[in-house]
């Protein structure tokens, strides 16, 4: 894991950005994945409604843990969505938190044309067919076509109001009778909900406003509130519009602050969330391009949190941030090169001084021996580091990057390993080592930042 060391006085030989440092050996990073859809089926080996593989939820959560994720807070996007990651919070007491609240594509509950009573879809996935069972995914999709014109029924969005302020009380209560040998609660923030409009095929704009005004003021009402975890795509004007209609223009009445998760707008609207007190959240999505990366670069390390948006929002070859992974591979490599050597020469150094202490007239003197070229312990041939890629594409970009666990397609799935396409929140560190990348700062300064940021909005670690 942190093998390289900045505090040995050992010459860093692949010092392409010197500004990055990189990890002390004694730090063991840790992080919250703010943002994973663990109630998604797809976790459960579910994939479009047919059973592909074991669940294998488990071992997912294992993996996270392993690096250094002990906390996850589990996105609930939809009233099942969020029914299912409360249980998994009552499941992994301590380890996962969920949130509540209803997705702007999944507001179309909202509207008269839906079939269905949202409650009567706790089995079925809410929307149309069975594309709907997953999770909202984090981007747009062109080959639907736009809804429009399909407005709101009152009634029933009374109704469900109702029945999400009665999930909300449930949950809190809950979380507080089963606090007496754990100070965290279950229900963590309300939410996702807010506004995309790169997803109308999903629900139109109108409904999605609907949603978002009608879900803020219930958040408005609370006593004590709730953080708010948020979702905008393409729709910051109105976003923020609607949020100062809930809680004030400088935000002044939302109590226990907010995230913007997986982050992908301007600088400016991002400063403009920064302003308004909001954090940031970071996930492979927020790397795709060199504009994205430029804007990550600005986030305040004290507004900054981090999530992998399992099972989507991987980061990918193709994206901007890749390269900053590559610069990590490359960087670990010399620094490990450089330990090695430098065990190498002591050694060598040991030998020498063991072999004059007979005092010897023959024996070469330590000082003859010291560059250690020709001996036993010989230097060894410095590997050749990853190439610049051009042309040669992802397979190779990916094999700059080693996978920390295996990866299998899911129709191999196999125990321990990950599946191909599906994000988990074990590749948080991935998150973590871009940003730092990016803004040339420590991997630890990520990780403690955000950690600390996440554990004050959201109060999930109560043992530390
Ligand atoms: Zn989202």
């Amino acid at each position: 894991m942190a093998e390289p060391n900045t505090n040995t006085n050992q010459p860093n030989g692949a010092s392409t950005n010197p500004t990055t440092p990189l990890p002390t050996s004694t730090y063991m990073p840790r992080y919250i994945d703010i943002g994973i859809n663990l109630a998604d089926p797809i976790f459960r080996g579910r994939y479009h409604g047919k059973s592909r593989h074991p669940d294998d939820l488990k071992g997912v959560i294992g993996r996270a843990v392993e690096v250094g994720c002990s906390k996850l807070i589990v996105t609930g996007s939809s009233f099942k969505s969020s029914r299912d990651a409360l249980k998994l919070a009552k499941e992994f007491p301590g380890t996962v938190f969920a949130t509540a609240g209803i997705h702007p594509c999944s507001s179309s509950i909202f509207s008269p044309s839906h079939h269905k009573h949202h409650d009567e879809s706790q089995s079925e996935g809410e929307g149309e067919g069975e594309e709907a069972e997953h999770t909202p995914a984090c981007g747009p999709d062109p080959t639907k076509p736009i809804l429009d014109g399909d407005g709101v029924d009152h009634a029933r969005s009374a109704k469900i109001m109702t029945d999400l302020a009665d999930l909300i009380t449930q949950a809190r209560s809950s979380s507080s009778s089963n606090s007496s040998n754990n100070n965290t609660p279950e229900l963590v923030a309300f939410g996702e909900f807010g506004l995309d409009y790169d997803r109308l095929h999903y629900c139109s704009k109108e409904v999605q406003l609907h949603s978002f005004a009608a879900q803020l003021a219930l958040a408005a009402s609370l006593a004590p509130q709730l953080p708010l975890f948020l979702h905008s795509r393409a729709a910051h004007g109105d976003f923020v519009r609607l949020l100062q209609e809930a809680f004030g223009p400088r935000l002044e009445r939302l109590e226990k602050g907010g995230v913007v998760h997986s982050f992908t707008g301007t600088a400016e609207e991002m400063r403009e969330l920064m302003g308004l007190g909001l954090y940031i959240g970071i996930n492979g999505c927020s790397f795709k391009t060199a504009e994205n990366c430029e804007v990550v670069r600005e986030v305040r390390l004290d507004r900054l949190m981090i999530e992998t948006d399992g099972p989507w929002c991987e980061v990918r070859p193709t994206h901007e941030g890749w390269k900053y992974l590559v610069e990590w591979e490359v960087k670990a490599k010399a620094a490990e090169k450089a330990k090695a050597d430098a065990a190498a020469a002591e050694a060598e150094a040991a030998a020498a001084a063991a072999a004059a202490a007979p005092a010897d007239a023959d024996t070469p003197v330590a000082s003859e021996v010291e560059g250690g070229t020709g001996q036993p312990g010989r230097r060894q041939r410095p590997k050749k580091q990853p190439q610049q890629q051009q042309g040669k594409k992802n397979q190779k970009k990916e094999s700059e990057v080693p996978d920390r666990y295996k990866v299998v397609k899911k129709e191999k799935w196999e125990e321990g390993a990950m599946v191909k396409g599906r994000n988990e929140p074990c590749t948080i560190e991935r998150i973590a080592k871009i940003v730092a990348g990016i803004k040339g700062v420590s991997v630890e300064e990520v990780c403690e930042a955000a950690w600390a940021n996440t554990v004050k909005v959201f109060g999930v670690d109560s043992d530390s």
